[in-house]
């Protein structure tokens, strides 16, 4: 089994590993200059090299998983997942599991966060449109389930505008307490029951639900953008879920059934 590294983990930087995170950046070309502004604000406090090489682990070991996008393992390699979870499971966070974020909730894997983005990125209103700047972000998303907020600051270096709903109090503000320290002027929490959605924001290129109901509520796909799509967990089968995607195209909804997935339950009304 493989020894969880201790926290700030003792790392051998002489060994000369490549900074997966810098090479990525700027093998994307344009979206170099969004990832570098969201890093400029997101030094609330001193970077630690040992997070910064532990998070380029985790990158390369997402491109091994089969992450492609570049614009996604950039975001995954700028975030700071550690300061997401509790102080005494930071250790863990760099790690390829789900953890406990209170309020019997967690917060997804790094890969299956990456997997969500990189699907959700392929919508057909998020593709560049002619004469747009080279890696401008794009699109309004939704974020149903903001949990601990990690998410949203993933999605917020990948989009223009993110809309991220959560139906526990103590979830919401805890996001909002994570994330004023990073300033992302372009994620916008609300407390109240995403399976509604947030009409307000509507239509949006994109919605990405973080946790998995029975049927997909008629909101999400109500406000959904003609070219957006939908990327949600949903019971497919006695005790079994899995990642879907509902695509709006000009001629109406087309749903693609992918791989198992293990989310907390979509939950109605608030607490
Ligand atoms: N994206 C989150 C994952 C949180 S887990 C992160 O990065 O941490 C899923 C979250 O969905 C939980 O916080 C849960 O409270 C929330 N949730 C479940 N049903 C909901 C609903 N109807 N509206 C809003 N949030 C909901």
């Amino acid at each position: 089994m493989a020894q969880r590294p201790r926290f700030p983990a003792q790392l051998d930087t002489s060994s000369g590993r490549p900074d997966v995170a810098k090479k990525i950046a700027v093998s994307a070309g344009g979206t170099g200059a969004g990832v570098q502004k969201h890093a400029q604000m997101a030094t609330p406090r001193a970077l630690t090299p040992e997070s910064t090489a532990l998070r380029a682990r985790m990158v390369q070991r997402l491109a091994v998983q089969g992450i492609r996008s570049p614009q996604v393992l950039t975001a995954m390699g700028t975030v700071e997942r550690h300061r997401f979870v509790d102080s005494g499971l930071a250790g863990q966070a760099y790690e390829d599991t789900s953890l406990p974020i209170g309020l019997a909730q967690t917060i997804s894997k790094p890969n299956v966060v990456a997997r969500m983005a990189e699907l959700l990125l392929a919508a057909q209103a998020l593709q560049p449109v002619e004469g747009a700047a080279p890696g401008a972000r794009l699109g309004r998303v939704l974020e149903i389930g903001t949990g601990c907020g990690y998410q949203a600051a993933v999605l917020s270096l990948l989009v223009r505008e993110v809309y991220s709903i959560e139906r526990l109090r103590g979830l919401h503000d805890k996001a909002r307490d994570n994330l004023r320290p990073f300033r992302l002027a372009n994620v916008h929490l609300l407390f109240g029951d995403g399976m509604v959605g947030y009409a307000k924001g509507a239509p949006y290129a994109g919605i990405i639900a973080a946790a998995g109901g029975e049927a997909v509520p008629q909101a999400w796909c109500d406000q959904l953008a003609v070219g957006g799509r939908l990327v949600a967990p949903l019971v497919t089968g006695a005790g079994q879920q899995s990642l879907i995607v509902i695509d709006r195209t000009p001629h109406g909804l087309k749903q693609n059934v992918l791989e198992a997935v293990h989310f907390v339950p979509l939950k109605s009304g608030i607490a």
